[in-house]
């Protein structure tokens, strides 16, 4: 991973993410949050904002976000303050958002995010409180406003709890921003303070942008906006500081905008509207009291905090004797590292950590699914596991044999019997043995002559002859008493 860029230019980049709290209900009202369900099923006065309609606070999304702000080494504020932030946009009947401004619930945090070449730490200035919008629906081919014929609201999304969360421009490179984002990610749902449900429009990123001469001053910043996709978010970020580096290049000046960033083409295009917080008019809102947290309601909100991944990854490190960058694998993924746990209550630990950081994810990854929505169970892995310790399958069959399990859910035994995937047994792969020596004696002489490293050239020859059928460690096995025996 290219953490710092090494040009000429320096890359400062500041992530903003909004994510939705899993509360069984919404910020201000006692509507349900659903998703994928009937239009405008679940609404009322409040959170279709008609006048007169009162907000009342819901007390678990304030807990979520407590939680999630210990979570990011914050300081819970002992006052914060509601604000209403004027806009008018058809998403926000009430003609204004309800925030928070210049009080949030939490500030002062960081997150130390695992990077290939050690962890960069990330401030977070501030986490606030505050309501999502409703959706826009916007009717034609492309589901963009651009082309459509005409546009719907779902006011179901209207008033889910949101955390807005900004970091420090403390991001020194595309790649370290899409890392940043998967941890924190990982960090949210480890806490169960959101599902994180990408497809869901659970999370959503900003990412400013600007670049400078090595620790020169700041420059003008854009931002990227609306980014739900962490691979765009990278992409689109290393377009951009492209765009910045040869406007500089060529004598120009990068002007303070929002840019679209279009993964089909890979291009940005720079939009000219950007909003400042005078525009927004904020004020405090007059309908809901300031939010005073005791120590003691916090106290509790802290013990109650499930173990982080960065504990997790430790605690992987000495119960499992995993290495540093294994353990950090599976503990960015909550439901991974759940699994790897279960898996290895009944199988070796580290051939487990290969198995489910290697094969596995990788194909979870190709078939874009997660552990639970896939058809693998922590006993399918267990077996399969044990199968190849006892020899039974090679290690190249096993892979064969994670790949049936993945497309059928049927158990490894099962399908190695059916599949007739058995590893060689000792009569027949005896032979194949005695073959290979014959078929190679000037390499057998050499092996018995004690150069022990022409011995992995005679074992490549019997996979070869078995097709991979046969588990290395015994054929090496077998080689070295029939030449050395
Ligand atoms: P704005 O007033 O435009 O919203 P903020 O100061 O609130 O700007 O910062 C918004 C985000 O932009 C934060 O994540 C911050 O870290 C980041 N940011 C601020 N200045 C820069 C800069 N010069 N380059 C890149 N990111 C920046
Ligand atoms: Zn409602
Ligand atoms: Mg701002």
């Amino acid at each position: 991973m290219q953490i710092q860029e090494k040009k000429t230019y320096q890359a400062v980049i500041g992530l903003e993410f909004h994510v939705h709290l899993a509360t069984q209900t919404k910020i201000f009202c006692s509507c349900r949050v659903t998703y994928g369900e009937e239009p405008n099923t679940h609404t009322c006065p409040v959170c279709l904002g008609h006048p007169g309609a009162l907000p009342v606070l819901n007390e678990k999304a304030v807990e979520l976000g407590v939680m999630a702000g210990l979570a990011l080494n914050c300081e819970v504020a002992p006052r914060a303050v509601f604000a209403r932030k004027n806009y008018f946009y058809p998403d926000l009947p009430k003609g204004y958002q309800i925030s928070q401004y210049d009080a949030p619930i939490c500030t002062s945090g960081y997150l130390d995010v695992p990077t290939t070449e050690g962890p960069i730490r990330i401030g977070i200035t501030r986490l606030h409180l505050e309501e999502d919008a409703a959706k826009n629906v916007h009717v034609g081919t492309s589901g963009r406003m651009h082309g459509s014929i005409g546009s719907l609201i779902d006011f179901n999304r209207g008033g889910t709890p949101l955390i807005e969360i900004v970091t420090e421009p403390d991001v020194p490179s595309p790649e370290a921003a899409r890392a940043t984002a998967n941890h924190l990610k990982a960090i949210l749902q480890s806490i169960g303070v959101s599902e994180v449900d990408m497809e869901k429009g659970q999370l959503r990123c900003d990412a400013n942008v600007s670049i400078r001469k090595p620790d020169g001053a700041f420059g003008t910043k854009t931002e990227l906006k609306n980014m739900n996709s962490f691979r765009f978010i990278e992409r689109g970020l290393a377009r951009e500081l492209e765009r910045q580096r040869n406007t500089l290049e060529a004598g120009g000046s990068v002007e303070q905008a929002t840019i679209h960033y279009d993964p089909t083409t890979d291009e940005v295009h720079e939009l000219r509207s950007k909003e400042y917080a005078h525009d927004y008019r904020y004020f405090p809102e007059p309908d809901l009291l300031p939010l005073e947290l005791t120590e003691g309601w916090i106290h509790k909100i802290r013990t109650r905090l499930p173990e982080l991944p960065e504990q997790r990854m430790t605690r992987f490190v000495e119960q499992y004797g995993l290495s540093e960058y294994d353990a950090g694998v599976l503990t960015a993924n909550t439901e991974l590292a759940t699994f790897y746990e279960k898996v290895s209550e009944r199988a070796d630990p580290k051939q487990a950590a290969n198995w489910v950081s290697g094969e596995l994810r990788a194909r979870l990854n190709e078939a874009g699914v997660s552990i639970s929505e896939s058809k693998v169970e922590p006993g399918h892995l267990i077996e399969l596991i044990n199968l190849l310790k006892r020899g039974t399958v090679s290690r190249s069959a096993a892979k064969d044999v994670l790949n049936i399990v993945f497309e059928t859910g049927d158990f490894p035994a099962t399908i190695v019997e059916r599949e007739g995937l058995a590893s060689m047994g000792g009569d027949e792969l005896s032979r194949m043995v005695d073959e290979v020596v014959a078929a190679n004696p000037n390499e057998a002489e050499r092996v018995r002559a004690g150069d022990k490293k022409v011995i992995g050239f005679l074992v490549g020859q019997v996979m070869k002859a078995t097709r991979g059928n046969a588990d290395g460690g015994r054929v090496r096995q077998f080689l070295l008493e029939r030449l050395n025996g």
